[in-house]
């Protein structure tokens, strides 16, 4: 059996928590240092970091968790590695090289074993990479430091509540521009969309659906996770295509479940706002919450309403969450490559 800390893992949230270790490594003088794990969760930044004026900064999200037959972990990693490599070419940092990154995760991952939750539980570790410019810059131009750092924290589910189905509302404000930084997964998309979350969160919905920056014609995404539809005859998995949203992995593994463990027939398109109304069900997905999902988008004033609204998800919903979740945690055959292990 392996030793797992003390912890109420039911009623653990989505929050930070100061696990024993973390991977650090330096880019100095045009090269990654060899990087190591440290017990230090602090760090010493110069006041003029490239970070602290002008937002150079890139991040990743993935999960470990304890499959069925006590293996720990992780999902389509090397996914994670090349997005974030491809995160840092647009932000003009350095990229990390991706075979390290995935080692780099394993060896957070193992030094914080005790942190995964256990299987059953319905919590997991959540993996945090992140790359911020460290060295000085106060003439624009991309700084010559950066620092490469992964944390782990154990969180439950997203959403409280479970797949219970939220209510979204449409933003008048845009989360990223045309030809912007809408597909990288960069900490200061967020920043641009925090406003409008706080505004919906005030309405009393809990996320966004933004439309698309030119014409507020087709649906983008929500601050952090991609959305999807199901056709009202219920054969049709519909997803947005768009330039300027961020390529889900949980997404795009969903089209994958979809076309081949389902039948379903798969759609990657421009989706018109004006045609939410004649899908049967709506969904939210990416790493943090699996699959949200949503019941009901308010449209100032107007409500569209998805199957049985907040009562309960649909059933294709029902069914892809079963399957991804089952590929997670080794109850369904995963298809090749997407199983990392780790432990
Ligand atoms: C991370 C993220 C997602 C979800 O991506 P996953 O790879 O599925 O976790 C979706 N939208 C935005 C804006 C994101 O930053």
């Amino acid at each position: 059996m392996r030793k797992t800390k003390d912890m109420d893992w039911q009623s653990l949230g989505f929050q930070y928590m100061s696990c024993d270790k973390r991977y650090v490594s330096r880019f100095r003088e045009g090269q990654w240092d060899e990087g190591s794990l440290t017990g230090d969760p602090s760090i010493t930044l110069s006041e003029c970091a490239g970070i602290l004026q002008y937002c150079q900064e890139c991040f990743e999200g993935l999960k470990a968790y304890e499959t069925v037959n006590g293996d720990i972990v992780c999902f389509r990693p090397d996914l994670n590695a090349k997005r974030m490599a491809e995160t840092a070419e647009f932000l003009c940092m350095p990229k990390f090289p991706e075979d390290r990154f995935i080692r780099a995760v394993d060896e957070t991952v193992r030094a914080n074993l005790e942190y995964v939750p256990p299987y059953g539980s319905g919590a997991s570790l959540y993996i945090r990479p992140y790359m911020f410019a460290s060295g000085p810059v106060i003439g624009v131009k991309p700084a010559d430091e950066y620092m490469f750092r992964i944390i782990v924290m154990p969180v439950g589910p997203y959403f409280k509540g479970g797949a219970k189905p939220i209510a979204v509302m449409v933003s008048d404000y845009d989360r990223a521009a045309p030809h912007g930084t809408g597909h990288i997964k960069a900490g200061l998309n967020y920043a641009m969309s925090l406003h409008a979350h706080e505004i919906a969160k005030e309405a009393g919905y809990p996320e966004n659906m933004f439309l698309d920056p030119r014409e507020h014609k087709y649906v983008e995404e929500s601050g952090g996770a991609n959305f999807y539809f199901i056709s009202g005859d219920g054969s049709t998995f519909i997803t947005p295509k768009s330039g300027s949203i961020l390529p889900s992995i949980t997404r795009r593994s969903l089209v994958y479940v979809a076309e081949h463990m389902l039948g379903l027939k798969v759609e990657e398109r421009p989706v018109e706002f004006a045609e939410i109304s004649d899908f049967s069900e709506c969904g939210l997905c990416g790493t943090a919450a699996v699959i949200s999902p949503v019941g009901l988008v308010h449209d100032h004033g107007r409500d569209i309403i998805f199957g049985k609204g907040l009562e309960e998800p649909g059933p294709v919903t029902k069914e892809l969450y079963e399957k991804l979740t089952g590929i997670q945690l080794g109850t369904v055959k995963a298809p090749e490559g997407w199983i990392h292990k780790i432990a």
